[in-house]
């Protein structure tokens, strides 16, 4: 029968691989949530756009409608100019227009400033349709990538955990619930090879009792560090 100790190199190695396999598999999706989380932002962004449109669009409707009115206010003034019975009635309603006119020439500025500003909302509207559309042919890309790789992977993963069960069989009862504690806590850091007399997972320098107990086949667990000790060339 194969000595136990023998196994660990194995035991980690696949491990060691096995964890490779599994975050390949885990990147995929949280590549993905990532992508999806920039979409959710660009339509966050699109709608703020519609919104702050309607209200450029809403400025300069009402700034026009002002207009209109005193256009017609400014009618009504000329006609009462042309039945104007004094001289003061002839200068207030004179100066009244002027002042409606000189209001009217700022709100005209105002308007076109407004229509700029409109324009400027359906640019933005544009580019953040743009920017979404992109966003999602990228996702629709790393989805497509994702489901390429995935069944291969998970092959992989399978044939990596049946082969450790194997090797698994083969550690003696005594370490075997400490060793399934250790692997669930740190995955493939459960383990540790020793080189130059020290752990290679803390650098504990190992005592020579311990090098001596390695050396003749026994499991050890790190006292610094509790992993699970074995040697390269065991
Ligand atoms: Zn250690």
């Amino acid at each position: 029968m194969e000595n136990p100790a023998g196994l660990l190199p194995e035991i980690h190695k696949l491990h060691t691989k096995l964890e490779t396999v599994r975050e390949k598999l885990d990147s995929g999706p949280r590549k993905i949530a990532a992508q999806q989380r920039i979409l959710e932002k660009k339509q966050e962004e699109l709608d703020g756009c519609k919104e702050k449109l309607l209200e450029l669009r809403k400025s300069a409707d009402g700034k026009s409608l002002q207009l209109k009115t005193n256009e017609a206010k400014i009618l009504d003034l000329r006609a009462k100019l042309n039945a104007a019975s004094s001289n003061k009635e002839y200068d207030i309603i004179s100066s009244q227009i002027e002042a409606d006119q000189m209001a009217n020439s700022v709100l005209e500025d105002e308007i076109l400033d407004a229509l700029d500003k409109v324009d400027q909302g359906k640019q933005d509207i544009s580019a953040a349709e743009t920017a979404i559309a992109g966003q999602k042919s990228q996702i629709e890309e790393t989805q497509r990538e994702v489901d390429a790789s995935r069944q291969g992977l998970e092959s992989e993963a399978a044939e990596l955990e049946s082969a450790l069960a194997e090797k698994e069989a083969g550690l003696p009862s005594a370490v075997i619930d400490q060793y399934r504690r250790l692997v669930s806590a740190h995955g493939a850091g459960a383990l540790a090879s020793v080189e130059n007399d020290a752990c290679t997972a803390c650098y504990a320098i190992l005592a020579p009792q311990e090098r001596v107990a390695l050396n003749v086949g026994k499991i050890l667990f790190c006292r610094s560090c509790g992993r699970i000790m074995y040697l390269e060339d065991a």
